[in-house]
């Protein structure tokens, strides 16, 4: 079984009654959780899966709309988890895990240990591509792509016996989302923008991609199936515009998921 289940799409600062982006990649034995904002708890409880499910939390990189939950997250395990359970394993750039622990310090009173100190930790390279083995059937690689000097941001390439699941996280156009998502089996991409309404940001702006741009690098990368993500609420009303757009570039299924959304591989 390999599914990936949306609990948002939004941007930083979501369309009224959304979240922002964050998914769950499932298979038999893991639960990867990619990105972790504010709202995460509710967008957990919203779609039935208990934070004690959660085997794994991917961080694309430090801004708040992508890591601004992990403390509470962290609070959970530790007040609600049975005590000999399993913390899950926390994956993030070196930056990233800078602010994860100031975050928790600078809300929970320095004691990092306490939340930080069981959780296995596995740090990536800022801005240099990597593998990791997380379990024997899970192999990550991550590229740099193209976001913030502050806030790198590290794209995900999940491969679990032959099906690929990317995402980009936050990012303007770069070679390496084509690297990340070559012959993918799903892309999900930064779509905050739309060039049909709004062709000033045509090139990617503010570390951010198109629907376009989305669909243009579905189709260089060979994707089987696209997911526009991170919409701004700028869209609210006009996400069809964001659709038919991706689909006059590309040819494969595209979609723009709503919380509760599943796909399965
Ligand atoms: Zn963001």
């Amino acid at each position: 079984m390999i599914e990936v289940l949306f609990l948002g799409v939004g941007a930083a600062l979501p369309m009224s009654g959304q979240t922002n982006s964050s998914y769950l990649l499932r298979t038999d034995k893991a639960c990867i959780l990619i990105d972790c904002g504010p709202a995460i708890m509710q967008q957990l409880s919203a779609v039935g899966v208990s934070p004690g499910e959660i085997t794994h939390v991917y961080f694309t990189h430090r801004h708040g709309d992508h890591c601004l939950g992990f403390p509470m997250l962290m609070l959970w395990w530790a007040i609600s988890a049975p005590p000999a359970a399993t913390y899950p394993v926390v994956i993030a750039g070196e930056l990233t895990f800078k602010s994860l622990e100031q975050l928790v310090a600078a809300i929970f009173g320095g004691d990092t240990e306490g939340l930080l100190g069981r959780i296995e930790r596995v740090t990536l390279p800022d801005r240099q591509p990597s593998v990791v083995h997380l379990t024997p059937e899970i192999t990550l690689h991550t590229q740099p792509l193209n976001h913030a000097e502050f806030a790198p941001d590290l794209g995900a390439r999940f491969e679990i016996g032959g099906k690929v699941l990317a995402f980009t996280g936050d990012t303007s156009p770069t070679d390496n989302i084509l690297v990340l998502a070559r012959d993918a089996d799903l892309l999900v991409h930064d779509s905050t923008y739309c060039a049909t309404l709004n062709p000033e940001f045509s090139a990617g702006i503010y570390g951010h991609s198109t629907a376009q741009i989305s669909a243009r690098n579905a189709t260089a990368a060979g994707v089987r199936r696209l997911a526009l993500a991170h919409i701004d609420a700028l869209y609210e009303g006009r996400q069809q515009v964001l659709l038919e757009e991706a689909q006059r570039d590309y040819r494969g299924q595209v979609s723009i998921p709503v919380a509760g959304t599943l796909f399965s591989f």
